[in-house]
């Protein structure tokens, strides 16, 4: 998309000076004492601008997500569910793809040490994380980000068998075949194949 695509009324003569309207970053928290007796419904159509720190992946579309929020005795029980399409950058051939991601949470959010809390909790869900914070304010855009976050490999792929790009003339191999690709390097196992088994049975 171009600039003027964007603000058509710039690329005219007369021009107007509309505020450009930015975009507000989604630092949402809740505090504790706002949360009642009965829990916290919260719900989010969009949260622009979580990514906006991270270098290398991008929200490609809105990020949607809900919690609950209970008050626990030394801080809050946190649900969650979080879904976004996120653009990641392949490690081995460079190409941008996107992931979508859906993913239900829950936190156990602690407001004093552990040692103190400790004996009241279950875990029950294993997929549960115990985290802490100021006891004051629940960072949930940062809880949102980070669900999100856990759910991307170290590794980004395009596909598990990526081939990547040619490390000589730095062809993209998923989409065509180099002349150098043929003179392959010399496998290191390519030693075990000349190695013969005289008639055993191999160890167990
Ligand atoms: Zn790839
Ligand atoms: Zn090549």
């Amino acid at each position: 998309m171009f600039f003027k695509d964007i603000f058509p009324e710039m690329t005219t003569a007369k021009r107007s000076l509309h505020p450009v309207k930015i975009q507000e970053t989604f630092r949402e928290t809740v505090l504790v004492e706002d949360i009642p007796e009965g829990g916290l419904h919260r719900a989010y159509d969009d949260m622009p601008g979580l990514f906006a720190d991270t270098d290398d992946c991008k929200a490609v579309s809105t990020v949607a997500g809900t919690a609950f929020l209970q008050k626990i005795r030394g801080g809050v029980y946190l649900q969650g569910e979080v879904a976004a399409e996120i653009g990641l950058i392949c490690d081995r051939c460079l190409t941008d793809f996107n992931r979508n991601i859906r993913i239900k949470f829950s936190y156990i959010l602690l407001g004093r040490p552990v040692s103190e809390i400790k004996e009241q909790i279950e875990l029950k869900d294993e997929d549960m994380e115990i985290s802490f914070f100021d006891g004051i304010e629940v960072p949930l855009a940062d809880l949102f980000r980070e669900q999100i976050l856990l759910q991307i490999p170290m590794k980004h792929l395009c596909r598990e068998d990526c081939r990547g790009l040619c490390p000589i003339c730095g062809a993209d191999l998923n989409r065509e075949k180099c002349a150098c690709h043929s003179r392959k390097p010399e496998n290191p196992f390519a030693v075990l194949k000349k190695i013969s088994v005289s008639g055993k049975q191999p160890i167990k």
